[in-house]
């Protein structure tokens, strides 16, 4: 069951409430966000009678669950900022704002690399930087990344370019110490199910990039998602990166039509991730197209200064300059969606859409 609160409701409110349900051996913790405060029961109360929660001071509204991840299913978590003004600069995505394009290295490879790769991002467009410091690598005898010392490079450049920066986290034990460095966790697929993980990310304040995991369903993905909401941070943005199939020719394969079920089953910000889902630059275009028109919120795509020089993925990176070209592709594919929306609107009468 989901407590609703009044916004005014007070901190001592929620803690009243908080108590009242422990009273009568219930499990409940708060989840909030700049414009919601909620209470989560997590126990079994269906013995309860309905006006005992209804009447709990500051209550707006009782939702019985019923998904499996409801959450993630609410419609209410629909748009995500990151970063700040003050530091490193603010992006908006999801619902109502203009698709973002984020780019940057697989890994963060030196500081130079990354400095240079950061400004050349910015004048491509993007909105964001990302950047891997720790990197989860199939084989343990691959780089695996700069670690601490890469992201404050990364920190450094971004700061530089005016750009808020999304890296991985790949342990709980990693959150505290990456934390002043960076303006969004991401989730690797590899680590979707690290269950740890993500319910200590439940516990922070920045918003979470959630990639799909490899061969992850999509009730998987939302459950995933759950454990950090639920763990108290409404701040989740979904990213699709390809599903391993029985094809071989692509790294993965982009599973789009997840992208349209995702934003008709929640309203959480989705993104896609050309690059890892094909691991061919040549398909990254073509594929950010299609994400845009599908409905997806952004893409977030490996770029680097020398494609062909990259540590990791060097198959898959693309140019700054192919970036910009994405970049003016999403706007223009963005603008067309907004006027196809805007005339498909039913405040036409029938008449005039007979004519048209
Ligand atoms: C990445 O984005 O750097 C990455 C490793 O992607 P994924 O977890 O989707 O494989
Ligand atoms: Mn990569």
């Amino acid at each position: 069951m989901i407590l609703s609160f009044q916004k005014a409701a007070s901190d001592e409110c929620l803690n009243k409430a908080l108590r009242r349900l422990s009273e009568n051996g219930l499990a409940a913790q708060i989840v909030e966000s700049a414009s919601r405060r909620l209470i989560v029961i997590t126990s079994e109360c269906d013995s309860m009678p309905g006006h005992f929660f209804s009447q709990l001071e500051g209550v707006e509204k009782v939702v019985k669950l019923t998904a499996r991840s409801p959450l993630a299913e609410d419609s209410g978590c629909a748009t995500v900022g990151i970063g700040s003004e003050e530091r490193r600069g603010r992006l908006f995505i999801g619902l109502g704002r203009k698709p973002v394009v984020i780019g940057g290295p697989c890994s963060v490879e030196s500081r130079e690399q990354i400095f240079e790769v950061a400004h050349a991002v910015k004048i491509a467009g993007a909105g964001a930087l990302r950047g891997g410091a720790f990197k989860p690598r199939s084989n343990p005898y691959d780089f695996q990344g700069l670690g601490l010392d890469g992201l404050k490079f990364m920190a450094e450049a971004a700061e530089s370019a005016r750009l808020p920066v999304i890296s991985e986290v790949m342990s709980p034990r990693d959150v505290e110490i990456c934390e002043p460095y960076l303006d969004v966790f991401q989730v690797g697929a590899r680590n979707m199910y690290n269950y740890d993980l993500l319910r200590e990310l439940g516990r922070q304040t920045k918003p979470i990039l959630l990639k799909r995991g490899l061969s992850a369903t999509i009730d998987e993905l939302l459950q995933a998602a759950e454990y950090v909401l639920a763990s108290g941070n409404l701040q989740v943005i979904l990213c699709e990166r390809g599903i391993r199939t029985y094809e071989t020719r692509l790294r993965n394969t982009l599973d789009l039509s997840a992208v349209a079920l995702l934003k008709s089953l929640t309203g959480l910000p989705v993104l896609v991730d050309p690059s890892h889902a094909t691991g061919k630059r040549e398909l990254i275009r073509p594929l950010s197209r299609a994400a845009i028109a599908c409905g997806a919120d952004g893409v977030i795509i490996e770029a680097h200064c020398q494609p062909e020089k990259s540590i990791s993925d060097a198959a898959q990176a693309i140019s700054p300059a192919a970036l910009a070209d994405i970049v003016k592709d999403v706007d223009l594919i963005a603008d067309t969606l907004r006027q196809i929306d805007k005339t498909s609107e039913p405040d036409s009468s029938p008449e005039e859409c007979i004519l048209r």
